[in-house]
């Protein structure tokens, strides 16, 4: 089977944890041990996420700003790609040596492109980088036409817009890989976002989705299936309530129904949800949402919740 992984962001930080380098290699340590007894079964397309990563590259172009010119985010966002495709790409390599499984891993920087025309691009709603007091904030949005919003009792933020991915720029290198037998590593923080301009691709300051990137790739690679991997069993009703429960198998159009009801709230699960809903109903093949510890059951279908075709 072919099967698009989407590793979530505590695959390298976990919470509480500032992120250094043995952090993150430790976690990935694991996370990645698993990973790599499932490449000697299938075929393997590996994204990610690059939250707290993007935002500390970026806080350091704000922070050495004097000395050092600044880059922009997409170009942030390439960084990271690159930084966190490395780590992945040596600890898995390392482990399908240790296996005696002649695979090769590729990092991929990957581009997405989005429509100049998405509404998010005239509401910005994903909070990046640095707090900044009042001044500051006022000093940004007036020379850098940044917007800001206020968070309460930590400062301001600048927002920047969160437009729907539209099409994986490298799509054709990456099925050439496969083709090869290749692990391919891609699609890293959702993509670098390129809009296209003149009949060129131009990169802009925003952020996609991890998970709606990666139901994007998982469908033009008509994978077989798409696993969600993050910090909890799966998607809950009643989420953080007594009356919690995980969802089992779970068919497209009931967990539709969920979505629609308010159980899984954007910036977190809904995403996740709408990723596997875009993706089953585009394919007719399962999505799962599962814990990054139970990867190989959720896979098997003894864990996680499972978005099947009606
Ligand atoms: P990732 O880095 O894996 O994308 P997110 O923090 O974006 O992680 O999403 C996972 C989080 O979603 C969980 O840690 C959980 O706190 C939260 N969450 C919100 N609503 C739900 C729900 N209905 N079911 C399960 N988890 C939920
Ligand atoms: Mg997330």
């Amino acid at each position: 089977m072919l099967i698009v992984i989407a590793l979530g962001g505590n695959a390298l930080v976990k919470k509480g944890e500032r992120g250094t380098l043995e952090e993150q290699r430790r976690n990935l340590k694991f996370a990645l041990s698993q990973i790599s007894e499932l490449a000697k079964i299938h075929d393997l397309v590996i994204t990610h996420g690059n939250g707290p990563q993007v935002g500390n590259i970026y806080l350091q172009q704000e922070i050495a700003s004097k000395r050092v010119p600044p880059m922009p985010l997409d170009v942030c966002g390439a960084m990271s790609q690159g930084m966190i495709g490395y780590l992945i790409q040596q600890e898995l390599a390392n482990f399908l040596k240790e296996s005696g499984l002649g695979k090769n891993v590729v990092t991929l920087l990957t581009r997405v492109l989005v429509d100049h025309n998405d509404p998010a691009f005239k509401n910005p709603t994903k909070p990046i980088g640095p707090y900044y007091s009042e001044v500051e904030a006022k000093r940004l949005i007036r020379e850098k036409d940044w917007s800001m919003v206020y968070q309460a009792g930590k400062g301001w933020r600048r927002i920047v817009p969160s437009p729907s991915p539209q099409g994986i720029v490298e799509i054709d290198s990456i099925k050439a890989l496969l083709l090869k037998n290749i692990i391919v590593i891609c699609a890293g923080g959702g993509g670098i976002p390129v809009i296209r301009k003149n009949g060129k691709l131009v990169g802009v300051e925003a952020v996609i989705d991890k998970d709606l990137t990666s139901s994007l790739l998982a469908i033009e690679l008509n994978a077989d299936m798409l696993v969600i991997l993050t910090d909890v069993e799966g998607a809950a009703i009643y989420y953080g309530t007594p009356r919690q429960y995980f969802l089992g198998n779970v068919t497209v159009s009931e967990i539709r129904k969920y979505l629609k009801a308010g159980y899984f709230p954007p910036g977190s699960m809904g995403p996740k949800v709408l990723a596997c809903i875009r993706f089953v109903e585009s394919t007719g093949k399962p999505a799962v949402i599962a814990k990054l510890e139970k990867v190989k059951d959720a896979i098997e279908g003894s864990a996680g919740t499972r978005i099947i075709p009606d």
